[in-house]
């Protein structure tokens, strides 16, 4: 585990401050766990029949006028985008900020395959320019300084050194803002999508969503399982406990949705939706069907206080490698949906001091989850520890461990 730097830490413990000042004014305590509860119920009810809700959203989704597929692995949701890409000869795409589209390593894959991605989110963009990597699901560039910002814009944009936060905004936007005319395909991570209805739903404080619905002709929209919502009632529900999760606020400054070509009398971009499974009904097997309730809004992260000592890097040796999810969920989710033996220490690094519970607007309990996580995890980490223990034993004893790299070469 490695600490962020001082003005990361600083930067979160501000963060921390401000989100509770202004969630007191948003909600009382009382209403707080009146509606975590509410919200807690809607994501239950999806989950109860996951099966039933995902087969309505295909058919909504379908009769509105969207191509519907199913992908197993990352690969497979990769292997569908880049084909669907492939098919109209497109060789560049928008993107959103959407933690799924990290998971399933959909950057890589596009580099791989030649299509030039760009991050249209103005602070992934700014993460993308002094190539870092996002600290916060929701703030990803909350450990770049002003003094940063400014260097890397003059360096990598020609921007005019300055310190003023309006200009250098201005400039990012300028440049986003260019992006959103000039590209034909968009690729959304979905925040929610609505089984009775088929309505596709993103959520932000910038416009960006809005701004890719609206101007591109192909829009390739991405959602995992669990993302799927039964009703427009069950949706507003949700959309009051992300905005209140990710920035304190009563509702999101963007909401934006999209139902499809059939419904849109022809005028609106052809959609592909592509639903990903990627581990997630193993995990519901397993019984860790309330981590799929979460909803991403990253409010566990800003009230964990290991969090805000460690940032995301901290949970990751490599800073280039770092897992998808971070925080107290990232900690029950990435163990399960990725390979295993990846992340499978981070279930570790809680305190169980109960502060995620508290944040959380969909009521999950975290804690739990965490100590169920460490059960699930420890005969893999002892086993590790013996095969430690066992070489550090051979190391001491030349002959022994000669006897060894014999035996391991004749194997071969
Ligand atoms: S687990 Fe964390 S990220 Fe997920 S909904 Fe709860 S507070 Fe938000």
């Amino acid at each position: 585990m490695m600490l962020a730097e001082r003005h990361t830490r600083q930067a979160l413990e501000r963060l921390r401050e401000q989100t509770r000042e202004a969630g007191r004014h948003v909600r009382s305590e009382e209403t707080h766990e009146r509606e975590r509860r509410l919200a807690g119920e809607a994501r239950q009810r999806v989950l109860d029949d996951l099966a039933s809700h995902l087969q309505k959203l295909e058919q909504s989704a379908t009769a509105n006028g969207a191509r519907v597929h199913r992908a197993e692995t990352a690969q497979e949701a990769n292997r569908i985008i880049i084909a669907l890409m492939r098919e109209r000869g497109a060789f560049e795409a928008l993107r959103n900020r959407a933690p799924l589209l990290d998971e399933i390593a959909l950057d890589e894959a596009a580099a791989v395959n030649r299509i030039a991605l760009t991050r249209v989110h103005p602070g992934d963009f700014l993460v993308a320019l002094s190539e870092t990597t996002p600290q916060h699901p929701i703030w990803p560039a909350i450990h770049l300084r002003l003094a940063d910002v400014s260097e890397t814009m003059q360096a990598r944009l020609r921007v005019p050194a300055t310190f003023d936060v309006h200009i250098l905004d201005s400039h990012v936007r300028s440049r986003t803002r260019a992006a959103f005319f000039s590209a034909k395909t968009a690729i959304l991570g979905l925040q929610f999508a609505v089984a009775e209805s088929g309505a596709l739903v993103c959520l932000d404080n910038d416009g960006h969503n809005a701004n890719l619905m609206a101007q591109a002709e192909h829009l390739i929209c991405v959602m995992s399982i669990e993302q799927v919502v039964t009703s427009s009632a069950d949706l507003h529900i949700l959309i009051k406990a992300y905005a209140f999760g990710a920035w304190a606020a009563p509702m999101p400054a963007y909401t934006a949705q999209i139902l499809g070509p059939t419904r849109m009398e022809g005028r609106g971009p052809d959609i592909d939706l592509v639903i990903v499974d990627n581990n997630r009904t193993r995990a519901l097997a397993e019984g860790f069907e309330e981590a799929l309730r979460c909803i991403q809004c990253g409010a566990c992260h800003t009230a964990c206080p290991v969090f805000r000592q460690i940032a995301i890097s901290g949970y990751s040796p490599d800073p280039r490698r770092v897992p998808p999810y971070s925080g107290p969920i990232g900690a029950v989710l990435n163990p399960l949906l990725l390979r295993p033996g990846v992340a499978s220490e981070q279930p570790f690094l809680s305190t169980d001091c109960g502060a995620c519970n508290k944040a959380c607007p969909v009521d999950i309990d975290l804690t739990g989850l965490l100590q169920r996580q460490r059960v699930r995890l420890a005969p893999n980490i002892s086993r590790e520890r013996t095969l430690l223990w066992l070489w550090r034993r051979m190391l001491k004893r030349p002959r022994l461990f000669t006897r060894f790299l014999r035996a391991i070469a004749h194997l071969r």
